[in-house]
């Protein structure tokens, strides 16, 4: 029998998720565009995934509301990627993802999540223990890890080893 292209016998909202994010690329997309990545050519240095599957997966995510695409420059015209608020509530999804895959494949520390009011590090569920508070995304300061690369390549790398908050938008042009 074929593989279906879709959950269509699944009723659960996991599976409905999954239909949306579920593409190979399609997280990590997201979670640089919560990094503050969000020109084409960022995406493209940072993640290293094909030109054609890029494209692909920020058109989907474009259609699905997670990503806006906005003009900054008419000539020649270029667009960036700015994520939605229902872009962002996916943030504590990536954030448990990112602990599940320390703790059950051993994975190195490269990123660090902290509330920025109180510099203490977030619960795998986005709850800052010091405050008490699940903390919203514009307030997580996020700072490099123990196994991140000191001196990559790419420009998109490089700016993401100062401290900075989520969302802000990385400036590539001044690294
Ligand atoms: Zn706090």
């Amino acid at each position: 029998m074929a593989l279906g292209k879709d959950y269509a016998t699944q009723q659960c909202s996991i599976a409905r998720a999954l239909e949306v994010v579920g593409e190979r690329w399609t997280l990590l997309v997201v979670r640089d565009a919560l990094y503050g990545v969000r020109r084409y050519n960022d995406f493209l240095v940072h993640l290293g995934a094909p030109r054609a599957v890029l494209a692909n997966r920020l058109q989907t995510l474009t259609a699905e509301g997670i990503l806006e695409k906005r003009r900054y420059q008419e000539s020649p015209p270029r667009d960036e990627y700015v994520v939605t608020e229902r872009g962002t509530a996916l943030w504590p999804v990536l954030l448990a993802l990112g602990a599940w895959g320390r703790e059950h494949y051993g994975e190195d520390r490269l990123r660090v999540f902290r509330h920025a009011a109180c510099d203490t590090e977030l619960a795998p569920t986005g709850l800052c223990p010091a405050c008490g508070v699940t903390v919203p995304a514009e307030d997580v300061l996020m700072v490099p890890g123990p196994g991140l690369d000191p001196d990559p390549a790419d420009p998109v790398s490089r700016a993401l080893l100062k401290p900075k908050r989520l969302l802000q938008p990385i400036d590539t042009d001044r690294v």
